[in-house]
């Protein structure tokens, strides 16, 4: 996988994200460089492509709220801000052994 933004392509610096109601694995991932949320490319249920894409996106919305309310560029937040209050009842970042690979 490679961060859209960045480039960045170092897997232990891009963070997978689960959602438990949604998908049992990595829903989307997230680059620890730059801060942006990015959809899975690989799952071939498109259902679960969309729903991929649009976490990242609403993840990426917020971060640029965030970074725009502190006046600060989206890549200089930190990469542990609170996710938005949408995502944050269901969205958790998985532990490294479960990345990536799970069934598709
Ligand atoms: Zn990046």
């Amino acid at each position: 996988m490679k961060c859209p933004r960045c480039g960045n392509n170092d897997g232990a610096r891009i963070q997978g994200f689960q959602i438990t109601d949604v998908y049992d694995g990595v829903l989307f991932w997230r680059c620890q460089e730059c801060g942006e949320a990015f959809a899975r490319d690989d799952f071939r249920n498109p259902r679960l492509s969309a729903r991929s894409a649009e976490y990242a996106d609403e993840l990426n919305q917020a971060r640029a709220e965030a970074a725009a309310a502190a006046q600060l560029p989206f890549s200089a937040l930190g990469d542990d801000e609170p996710l938005p209050d949408t995502l944050h009842r269901d969205a958790r970042p998985l532990p490294r052994s479960r990345l990536p690979g799970d069934g598709v």
